[in-house]
């Protein structure tokens, strides 16, 4: 199939073209006829398949027809991160570019004036995060009233993030008739029930297997207690072949440790979360992409969006707490045609969660080892001997009113010891006596760390 047998615009097809893409990618092929055809399609796709493509260029075929009058906005795309808000928004002007269209972007963190200026000149497409989009509408800018075509992308995180309310607010201003296209990475009974209130008779569109990061990605899981991360961070760095590395953490104190130790070791590495302003993380994102620095560090929701090309590795430094984000993680790298890799240190707390997420993926995950070429018993006395623990904690026992983000965070236990490897195997300086971070494996038995010499 290639893209002069989809019905797209001329303009559309020759930019795509320019781009260098030849064919389309399979969730590309199987939606963009659907979207094409004017009616209402969920799309199920994991991310680095070209979904973003797969609405975007459709879209502008449909847009190519007219022009917004001044005020006005015909399509709207809602994303749950600044991020992605603006890489769809570079893709929609890289695929837009000969066409005469005016597309603008609206997301919290930066001032409102030019976002104001731009609603007010009317747009053919507008990409925005549901909290800025609210509160530019409540002022009563942008006129929704013709709106066309509406376009969730990461429905299934919109959700996760707690946008649904925002999301029913923006919907009721918009007009019953109009194009709806949904997109999330899983099709859960929430995004169902999503569909259903926001969508009339959807299609469905789902790609194979073929496009599944797990498969695409080669990954390999290693035997990491939490004091000897980040020696095992370094290690890897310093292996031929790891050039452009993004990194997960599961909390924003941990990305910007990570950093902190990686300077010490000599690696410039930027941290992305939701503590860094819109500029700091712009900056960073575009160290990483032009190369200037090689490693990125970046907590799961501030990771949403990053599309970066030629990321060689992602390490997962602490277990995603909720399993769907392993998926997204390790598709940051092997986008689109590409093949990635990715490490996943695993604690012996992890392990139950191993099992789990190879349920998830729906086939068998390589088995838990020991790093190649590290030295586990040096690098346990040079953690002794560090002046500050390097543990990212799992949280325990939150207890009620908790998102499903905490809820999967498992209850809190005695914990013998032993097997973290650890000089300080309870919470940091600040929480003596703290319980630990975690429990034993499996029957109490599994353990790696320094007792296994
Ligand atoms: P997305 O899933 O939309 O984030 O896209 C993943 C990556 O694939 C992006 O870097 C796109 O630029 C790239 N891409 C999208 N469509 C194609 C295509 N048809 N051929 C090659 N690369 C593509």
């Amino acid at each position: 199939m290639r893209f002069s047998e989809l019905g797209l615009h001329e303009a559309v097809q020759k930019a795509v073209a320019e781009q260098g893409y030849t064919d389309p990618t399979p969730i590309q092929a199987a939606a963009i006829p659907v979207v094409l055809e004017g009616g209402d399609v969920i799309g199920i796709a994991q991310t680095g398949t070209g979904k973003t493509a797969a609405f975007t260029l459709p879209l502008l075929t449909r847009l190519a027809k007219g022009q917004a009058a001044p005020g006005a906005v015909r399509a709207l795309v809602l994303a749950p991160t600044r991020e992605l808000a603006v890489q769809i928004e570079e893709n929609v002007r890289a695929y837009s570019r000969h066409l005469p269209l005016r597309v603008a972007v609206v997301f919290g963190g930066v001032g409102e004036r030019p976002q104001i200026t731009a609603l007010r000149q009317g747009c053919d497409l507008l990409v925005a995060t549901p909290g800025r989009l609210l509160d530019l509408a409540s002022q009563g800018h942008g006129d929704f009233r013709d709106l066309e075509v509406l376009v969730l992308d990461e429905a299934d995180r919109m959700l996760d993030m707690g946008f649904l309310p925002s999301i029913r607010r923006i919907v009721r201003g918009l007009p019953r008739d109009r194009q709806t296209l949904m997109f999330s990475a899983t099709l859960s009974k929430e995004i169902e029930q999503l569909t259903s209130e926001f969508q009339r008779s959807p299609r469905l569109v789902q790609v194979g297997r073929r496009s599944n990061p797990a498969e695409t990605v080669e990954q390999a899981f290693y035997e990491c207690p939490h004091n000897l991360k980040q020696l095992l961070l370094a290690h890897l760095l310093q292996q031929p072949g790891w050039d452009s590395v993004l990194v997960f953490s599961r909390t924003k104190h941990g990305a910007d440790r990570i950093c902190r130790k990686l300077a010490g070791a000599g690696v410039e590495a930027l941290a992305i979360h939701a503590n860094r302003s819109q500029s700091q993380r712009q900056r960073a994102l575009e160290s990483f992409r032009s190369g200037r620095i090689r490693v990125l560090v970046a907590t799961d929701i501030a990771s949403r969006g990053i599309d970066v090309d030629g990321i060689t590795h992602v390490v997962n430094f602490d277990f995603p707490d909720q399993l769907e984000d392993y998926v997204h993680r390790i598709g940051r790298t092997g986008r689109a045609q590409a093949t990635g890799n990715s490490v996943t240190f695993l604690t012996s707390e992890d392990l139950p969660e191993l099992r789990k997420l190879e349920r998830l993926v729906g086939k068998p995950l390589p088995k838990a080892c020991r790093a190649p070429g590290f030295d586990y018993e040096a690098a346990t006395k040079q953690a002794f001997a560090a002046p500050a623990p390097d543990a990212a904690p799992r949280p325990h026992n939150r207890g009620p009113g908790h998102d499903r983000r905490q809820r999967e965070s498992r209850p809190q236990a005695p914990r013998p010891g032993a097997w973290h490897g650890g000089r300080r195997e309870g919470g940091g300086p600040g929480q003596p006596g703290s319980g630990g971070q975690g429990r034993p494996g499996p029957g109490g038995k599994r353990s790696w760390g320094r007792n296994r010499g």
